[in-house]
Formats: C-alpha cells, structure tokens, sequence
C-alpha cells in the first residue's frame, strides 16, 4: 500500500510488493529445481458421455507437489512456467506422462474402447516450432493413436500466434491429432473465426455452466453455443458440471461430454484404476 506522504510525493517502496516480487522470484527459482527433482504430477479427471455418464477420457491436469509447500495448483505456477519459458519442458513431460498413463491403462484393458486423452497445451507451447515433433516421438514411444490424443488450446492461445495458427494446427490435423478450444467463452469467442481451423471438440467454459439454471430459467448462451459447434461439426464438452440441474440442462440440449465435480475431481492415476476395476 504506497502511502500518501504530504501532497506531492509518494512513497515509492511498498513492503507488501516487495515480499510479493520475493515469493514470485522464489518460486521460479524453485521451479527450475523442481523440474530436475521431478517433483510435478499429474491428476486425471474423467470426461463422461452426458447420455449416459460413462468416461470416455480424462483431461491431464498437472500438479507441483512442492517439499515445503505441498501441492501447488497450476493456476499459480504455470503462469510464471509461461512466463520464463519453463513450459516447454514441463508441457513436454505433461504430454510424455500423460500418453504413458493412457497406454498403461490401455495394458490393464480398463475398458474395451479406446479412451481419449486431453492436454492442455499453453501458447508459448503452442508456438513451439518442433510440437509436432515432440508429439509424434512420444505417440510412437507410447504406441498411441494419434486420435486418441487430444490437445486443449485456449483461443488466446491461438489468438497469441495469429500468423502461425492456421499451419500449426494444420500441422497437428495430418497428423490426426485432435484438437479441443478450451475455455470457450472467456476469450475472442468467434465461432465464425474458429471455423477457419480444424478443430474437433469446444469445451464450454464452466462459468456459463454455472449460470444454468441460477437465475429462474435462463441458460445464457449454452443453447446457442451446442448449436451453432455441433452444425460447424464439432463436439461439446461442458466444463464444471457441479449440479444435477445443470446436468439435466444439458442433457436436453443434447450435449456430447461433460466433466466437472458432480461426476468425478481430478484424481490420483491409482484412484482412476480403482474406478473401472470396481465396477
Ligand atoms: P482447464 O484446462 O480449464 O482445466 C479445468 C480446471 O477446472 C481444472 O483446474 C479442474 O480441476 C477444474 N474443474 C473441473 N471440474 C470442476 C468443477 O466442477 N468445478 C470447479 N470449480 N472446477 C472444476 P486445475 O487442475 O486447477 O487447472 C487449472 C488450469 O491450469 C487448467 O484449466 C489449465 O488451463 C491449466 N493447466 C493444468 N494443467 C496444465 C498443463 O499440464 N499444461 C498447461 N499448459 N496448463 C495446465
Ligand atoms: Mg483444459
Ligand atoms: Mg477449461
Ligand atoms: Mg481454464
């Protein structure tokens, strides 16, 4: 809190910033030991069918499990990742492990169809000239099908890498890798200007989901967002289900895949075996 000393001059030096830019700057530094350590996970969380609420993927959602301060959410580490260019490591383990996993559930015949596995890939990333490389090294090491495969790439992203976008994920699509825009709705959200790219699947942000069914009997802009995906050819995935309603919502409206914490939470790689094998 920069104080007002007298009328002209202000205190510059502001203690709580200062420990602030302290904190942010140790944590980058341990971040680059944290990827020697190997101290990242990765939780998985189910995406279902909304018919009939059966898993037909997960989303990999990585995790710093931190020596002092335990589990570190992504939503405050990948930022400064991105920020620093240590993304591209730890997305290129993310990718490596999460293939891996699949393919050793795949070993344990989990199921008697092929699952999908989705990755969030973030724009410096994206921007990568060797991502395509990377990819196809690791589904030849994992023996996955590319179409199994999922990436997850928010509009910005794409936004971010304007030029470049349109044979990047050209790139991507001849080598049948699927594409998903994550968080739709919180970002440029132009379904004409994604109709210029192949992409497979919209994911809806959950803050539409949330407004379903909060207020009377609006449902915002979800009709309006299945529709117009589904006859550009596109699947739906519904993020952060939470609610019966908001399920039954969806259900009428005929949308694909959902997830979200009234089905399943990111969970442990042991906790998703658990699952299939006690069914
Ligand atoms: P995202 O890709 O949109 O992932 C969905 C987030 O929503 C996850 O948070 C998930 O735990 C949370 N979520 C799922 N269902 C519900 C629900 O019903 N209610 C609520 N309130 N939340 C729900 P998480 O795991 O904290 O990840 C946050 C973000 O961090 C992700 O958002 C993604 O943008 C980023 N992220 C996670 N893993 C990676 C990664 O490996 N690489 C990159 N580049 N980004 C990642
Ligand atoms: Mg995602
Ligand atoms: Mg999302
Ligand atoms: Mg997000």
């Amino acid at each position: 809190r920069a104080k007002a000393s007298g009328n002209t001059s202000y205190q510059i030096f502001d203690p709580t910033l200062h420990h602030l830019a302290l904190q942010r700057l140790q944590l980058e530094i341990d971040l680059r030991k944290a990827l020697q350590q190997q101290e990242f996970i990765v939780h998985y969380q189910p995406i279902v069918a909304i018919a009939t609420g059966n898993i037909v993927g997960f989303e990999a959602l990585v995790r710093w499990l931190h020596p002092q301060q335990g589990l570190i959410s992504p939503a405050t580490f990948i930022p400064i990742a991105e920020e620093t260019g240590l993304i591209s490591q730890i997305g290129h383990w993310v990718l490596h492990q999460a293939c891996q996993q699949l393919q050793q559930w795949q070993d344990e015949k989990l199921t008697t169809f092929p699952l999908t596995m989705s990755v969030n890939v973030s724009a410096h990333q994206f921007a990568q000239a060797d991502l395509v490389e990377q990819i196809d090294h690791i589904l030849a090491a994992t023996q996955l099908t590319p179409q199994q495969l999922k990436l997850e790439i928010t509009e910005s992203a794409i936004m971010e890498n304007a030029q470049a976008a349109g044979s990047i994920l050209q790139a991507l699509r001849k080598q049948q890798i699927q594409l998903s825009i994550d968080d739709f709705g919180t970002g440029y959200s132009s379904l004409s200007y994604l109709h210029s790219f192949p992409v497979d699947t919209l994911k809806i942000d959950r803050s539409f989901i949330k407004q379903m069914g909060e207020h009377s009997d609006s449902l915002g802009l979800v009709p309006l967002i299945i529709n117009i995906a589904q006859k550009m050819g596109m699947t739906v995935v519904a993020e952060g289900i939470e609610t019966q309603t908001q399920l039954d919502h969806l259900k009428a409206l005929n949308c694909d895949f959902g997830q979200g914490f009234l089905f399943f939470k990111p969970l442990e790689p042991d906790k998703v075996s658990a699952l299939f094998s006690s069914k």
